[in-house]
């Protein structure tokens, strides 16, 4: 026996987890895992096992609900299959859970988790990163911004000032970002005192417009020129407001406003874009390419903005942005996940011709910890693609038990 076959036959397949050829085609899925680790918000991590000893993980986009999915809906379809054929699975698990007519929501979230952690189990499996089996990749790096919260009162602009000197010296050197929050009308008025504000209807006042447009000149000031930024509204406004905002930020060149408008109007989302010289960017409460169909042959939107571990998935997100990108509409990221979910969005990103610029959301302080990487997660603003199998990262099992939601155990 040579050393290289002692060793091989020593450590065995969970370490080096090397498969020959023959092997590669006849693993067979023997159990699906999902864990809560509370982080930002309740991450739903997911783990696929196989008879060869090789696993894969993923994550689908957070909230209740989505763990019940994977382990009592969806894991019994995809138990004894090839794990290879990911597409196919995808399509299995929603044809006989959601049916033709449900194909939304928690059901599309939970599947999504799932195939991403397929997708890792690929390429694990095939040696390769999960972005070579996409299509491979336009680029190493993808460009990130950073939502930040912005200041509870919007006339505060000492406190916009500072929000934006904080952002800029955070240790990933973001080159992009998005302010979003409290400071952003009519939320500056929680109780809504003020004339012309109310808790349900979807205006705006001359006031409003006023005050947001002068914090937007001074987050403009404080970053200078050519630093982008991009402007959220959570879907809180009717058409013609919206149009309003639009144009009370316009003078200060933010690289969007977002979510105008309420999603599943792709007509009023259509009527703000077509309105207003500031892109549009939408589509994080949209799931799959059917929901996207419209808006896009609408033109309704400047930019889509996908949640890949929400919406699809990795190979779902490819196809909307090629929808997209059959109509000259670019591509970002929506992305509130923990560094699993993140690098997976990555993963997908690399492999978009038109992706522009991927959200990192609110940010605690041992939010890589959760993983073992080689190196910063994000640099110089940019999440550089790892060129090891699957996704390129393990789950520190250490920072994950610390961090388990109530209730939760270690892949229980
Ligand atoms: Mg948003």
């Amino acid at each position: 026996m040579n050393r290289r076959s002692f060793l091989s036959t020593a450590m065995g397949a969970s370490l080096f987890t090397k498969l020959s050829a023959a092997q590669k085609g006849k693993v067979k899925i023997t159990d699906v895992k999902c864990m809560i680790v509370r982080g930002t918000w309740d991450w739903n991590l997911i783990k696929i096992e196989t008879d060869a000893g090789i696993s894969g993980i993923g994550e689908a986009y957070w909230g209740p609900g989505v763990k019940d999915i994977v382990l009592r809906l969806l894991k019994q379809h995809i138990i004894g299959e090839d794990p290879l054929n990911v597409d196919k699975l995808y399509h299995k698990m929603l044809m006989l859970t959601a049916g033709a007519g449900a194909q939304s929501g928690v059901t599309v979230t939970a599947a999504s988790g799932i195939e991403i952690a397929l997708w890792d189990l690929a390429g694990r499996i095939l040696e390769t990163p999960s972005c070579n089996l996409l299509g491979g990749r336009f680029r190493d790096k993808v460009r990130f911004y950073r939502t930040t919260q912005a200041p509870a009162k919007v006339e505060d602009m000492g406190a916009w000032r500072a929000l934006v000197q904080e952002a800029k010296a955070e240790r990933f050197g973001w080159t992009a970002f998005k302010f979003q929050g409290d400071g952003i009308p009519p939320r500056a008025d929680p109780e809504y005192k003020e004339p012309g504000h109310d808790r349900y209807t979807r205006g705006l006042t001359i006031q409003d417009l006023r005050r947001i447009g002068k914090a937007m000149e001074t987050v403009r000031q404080e970053l200078g020129p050519d630093i982008d930024f991009g402007v959220e509204a959570h879907w809180k406004y009717d058409v013609r407001d919206a149009i309003k905002m639009a144009q009370a930020i316009e003078g200060s060149n933010p690289m969007w406003l977002e979510d105008p408008v309420p999603p599943g109007n792709a007509d009023a989302m259509a009527r703000v874009t077509h309105s207003v010289n500031v892109p549009i960017c939408t589509g994080e409460n949209l799931y799959t390419r059917n929901e996207f169909r419209r808006l896009i042959d609408l033109q309704g939107c400047d930019i889509v903005h996908l949640d890949i571990p929400k919406s699809g998935g990795l190979l779902e997100s490819k196809r909307i942005h090629d929808l997209a990108e059959n109509s000259f509409i670019a591509t970002a990221a929506h992305n509130p996940a923990s560094p699993i979910g993140t690098m997976a969005s990555c993963h997908a990103a690399a492999s978009m011709r038109d992706f522009r610029v991927h959200e990192l959301a609110k940010y605690i302080d041992w939010w890589q910890d959760l993983v073992i990487l080689d190196g910063p997660i994000i640099q110089n603003g940019y999440l550089t693609i790892r060129d090891k199998p699957g996704l390129g990262l393990e789950i520190n099992p250490d920072v994950a038990k610390k961090n388990l939601a109530p209730g939760e155990t270690w892949w229980g």
